[in-house]
């Protein structure tokens, strides 16, 4: 970290900055120039509040030259991080796609889809239990009933299944669960990432829709921090002033988190244009942009869906569309 003095900067308030900074276990180096003096700052700077030093008036402005992030950082960890899902992989050149419809509706409906998607190649199951919708009187999930139909389809089928969490409470309803969905909303739910941080279980952690990268990997941070490091990174789409699609899917965002780290990225086309049609070549974008992995909406009957019909994929569809992906795959091979 860099901190660029003010001209003539109170000596008194000066030394109190830099034994502040000493008893942090940092080292400081001033540079003293012509009319500035720059204080270069040596040490685990993750614990310093950059706003902090911003703001007293000694200080013109501050820099960080190493990222905030430790653990999620690809400086410190330079191989990709392979995280693996009861027996299916992801990262480091293994390629998941994630199928499934957006919520869990009955027995039926869930089965049947988990059949077909595992016919057309898909590795894993989706399917929400607890929905975050925005209004309180749309359909808020099948809840525990929603986490029992997906364990059964699981058995079934043999995929593993990744479910959205929305609150800690629900932790013991997830034991089950292959990997835990932290979605956009909760991106920023602290207490919630710090509790699963301290489970062995993989944990999709969604891109909020305001969130900048750095804030993403900020987030995996609070995971990795408390041991886990199954973390795998989701582009859902962001908002723009853009209104002819959801979101804006952020298709740089794959290789610009591809320097910056070393988990796995996955992309959620459905999510980012909240159209069925737009799915397929966005996916096919992802994949041609480096992603690890596909998180796609898929429903036996799009038109009668409980939730996010519009974005959703009939299994023929999908079926065509996981066959495109490998041509994809193969063609970048
Ligand atoms: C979902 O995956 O069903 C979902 C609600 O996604 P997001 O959190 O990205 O909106
Ligand atoms: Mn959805």
């Amino acid at each position: 970290m860099v901190v660029l003095l003010k001209k003539d900067p109170n000596k008194q308030q000066l030394e109190g900055l830099i034994s502040w900074l000493q008893s942090k276990n940092i080292e400081v180096h001033p540079t003293v120039g012509q009319t500035r003096t720059i204080l270069g700052l040596i040490g685990d700077t993750s614990v310093i509040d950059i706003d902090l030093i911003r703001a007293l008036d000694i200080v013109e402005d501050v820099k960080r030259i190493q990222e905030p992030y430790k653990n999620a950082n690809r400086k410190f960890h330079p191989d990709d991080t392979i995280i693996d899902v009861s027996g299916v992989k992801i990262g480091g050149g293994n390629f998941a796609v994630i199928a499934g419809p957006c919520s869990v509706e009955s027995e039926e409906q869930i089965c049947s889809v988990a059949e077909s998607v595992k016919a057309s190649g898909a590795n894993l199951l989706r399917g929400g239990a607890f929905k975050p919708r925005t209004s309180p009187y749309s359909f808020q999930g099948m809840r525990a009933d929603g986490i029992r139909l997906l364990l059964e389809a699981r058995e079934k089928t043999g995929l593993p299944i990744v479910t959205e969490i929305m609150d800690a409470e629900q932790l013991p309803l997830f034991e089950d669960v292959d990997v835990i969905q932290v979605g956009a909303r909760n991106m920023q739910n602290f207490e919630l990432l710090k509790k699963l941080g301290k489970l062995d279980k993989p944990v999709l952690l969604k891109r909020g829709f305001s969130s900048t990268l750095e804030e993403l990997l900020m987030s995996a941070e609070y995971i990795m921090a408390g041991g886990n490091s199954k973390v795998i990174l989701c582009e859902r789409g962001i908002r723009t002033f853009e209104t002819a699609t959801r979101n804006t899917l952020d298709l740089s965002a794959i290789p610009v988190l591809k320097e910056l780290t070393h988990l796995p990225v996955v992309v959620d086309p459905s999510h980012a244009t909240g159209i069925a049609r737009l799915v397929a070549p966005m996916s096919l974008a992802a994949t041609a942009a480096g992603a690890d992995g596909l998180i796609i909406e898929v429903h036996n009957d799009p038109t009668r869906a409980l939730c996010d019909g519009p974005q959703s994929l009939t299994p023929e569809a999908f079926d065509s569309l996981a066959k495109q992906i490998r041509h994809m795959q193969a063609a970048l091979a």
